[in-house]
């Protein structure tokens, strides 16, 4: 499927729906399938080995790929359910190219591994998801690469003084943020940090910035078209879909990928073909699912913000005017998404008994899947982040989270409330 179509001497540009179905695949290359097949081996016969070579300089980037593509080599390199994925994955984020990864994490640390080295810098905000959080504080600490962090109270001249005040201005390298962050769904400016990035690029050494956009997914959140490099996801999330796969992606200029999908290449954290196929499936509905459970996530944030045993709700879908928060919202966000989280009136204690008492909403980790999740970020996700930090970033002992899925709301709201009578 093409992304523009003639007809009657005029043309048509499809939408990333449409095009969700079938862009980058053609059945002639296999039989008429109407899907793409699973390409379920791990290497590729050469024609030639004229042909062979040059599908290596290729692949070193000594040669720039012919017509047809790169040339299949061997399944840790390419294979044609990731690259079809790949393609596709272009399509919703507006980016020249796409890596796919084995997990959110492998996209997350094949990228930072990719553009740091010891003695550089790299500003982040926060919160942050926990397993991030743990790569860059202490993975990447023995590896001599510093973290800053900093947070939605920060403003661009406080944030450009708290890296001139570590000794950092000249040994920055990459801003990583996460926004909406997991789990206070908190905002940040993802202009004014891409400004921030300038600030401190030079000639020699380029600011790299990257967004992990799992939260709002490929749908409601655009980084590049605000400037950001790198956009990330945990494809496990809204991409999947269905919390049956767990895959990761990242999607930028073709330079800056290339250099991505070598390293991928080299640490062998591509993911396998018959996950390109199930994402290849799961695309197909991504617009409809977050569609859906964006609706009964306002739906769910408004009944809970009256409720009297909580205090207060976090929720995209219910920062008012006013709000500094707001401006950044209306910026950048298409849509509220469909993450809840909410301070319970009460303890840990209190938490727990609520999340026990659920009958139909399942008390898991991960969110972005069809069903509704619910967890305790405090005690689960967030519980490698240092309680000094999950206290000064609102990671409270009383906070839920919560992934709303496309079930009816009725139903999320009854087992929401009688989990709450049982507090
Ligand atoms: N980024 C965010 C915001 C996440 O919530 C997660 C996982 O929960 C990850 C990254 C890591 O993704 P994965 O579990 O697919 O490795």
């Amino acid at each position: 499927m093409d992304k523009e179509l003639i007809a009657n001497g005029k043309k048509k540009t499809l939408k990333p729906e449409t095009l969700m179905m079938g862009y980058g695949y053609t059945p002639e290359w296999s039989e008429g399938a109407v899907k793409c097949p699973i390409f379920q081996t791990s290497t590729f016969v050469f024609e030639n080995s004229k042909d062979g070579k040059e599908f290596f300089e290729i692949e070193h980037g000594i040669r720039e790929p012919g017509e047809h593509g790169a040339g299949l080599i061997y399944s840790r390199m390419n294979n044609p359910d990731l690259e079809i994925l790949e393609d596709r994955l272009t399509v919703w984020d507006g980016a020249e190219a796409c890596a796919v990864f084995d997990s959110g994490m492998s996209a997350i640390s094949t990228t930072v591994l990719e553009f740091l080295k010891p003695g550089d810098v790299l500003l982040t905000s926060e919160p942050i998801y926990g397993g991030t959080e743990h790569l860059f504080e202490t993975v990447l600490a023995k590896f001599g690469v510093k973290t800053i962090n900093f947070g939605v109270q920060h403003s661009k001249q406080q944030i450009i003084k708290l890296v001139e005040q570590a000794g950092a201005a000249g040994t920055l390298r990459m801003i990583f943020l996460e926004t909406p962050a997991n789990p206070t769904n908190c905002l940040i400016d993802i202009e004014m940090c891409v400004e921030i990035a300038k600030h401190f690029s030079t000639k020699e050494r380029k600011v790299i910035t990257a967004l992990d956009n799992t939260f709002l997914g490929p749908v409601f959140q655009h980084p590049i078209k605000h400037g950001i490099d790198l956009v990330i996801y945990s494809a496990t999330k809204y991409i999947g879909g269905h919390s049956d796969v767990v895959a990761g992606a990242c999607l930028g200029s073709k330079e800056l990928i290339n250099r991505i999908k070598s390293l991928r290449s080299v640490l062998g954290s591509m993911a396998s073909p018959l996950t390109g196929w199930l994402l290849m499936r799961s695309l197909e509905t991504l617009k409809m699912r977050m569609t859906t459970a964006a609706q009964n996530a306002q739906e769910i944030a408004e009944w809970l913000s009256v409720h009297p045993k909580i205090e207060k709700v976090l929720y995209l879908g219910l920062i008012k005017e006013g709000d500094p928060q707001y401006i950044i919202y209306k910026k950048q966000c298409l849509s509220p998404g469909a993450m809840i989280s909410f301070i319970i009136k009460g303890d840990e204690q209190a938490s727990f008994r609520f999340l026990d008492s659920l009958k139909m909403i399942k008390l898991a980790v991960s969110l972005g899947g069809t069903e509704s999740l619910a967890e305790h970020p405090a005690a689960m996700t967030h519980s490698a982040v240092e309680p000094y930090k999950r206290k000064e970033f609102g990671i409270a002992d009383n906070l839920v989270r919560l992934s709303v899925g496309v079930e009816a709301t009725e139903d999320i709201i009854w087992d929401l409330d009688q989990a709450l009578s049982q507090i």
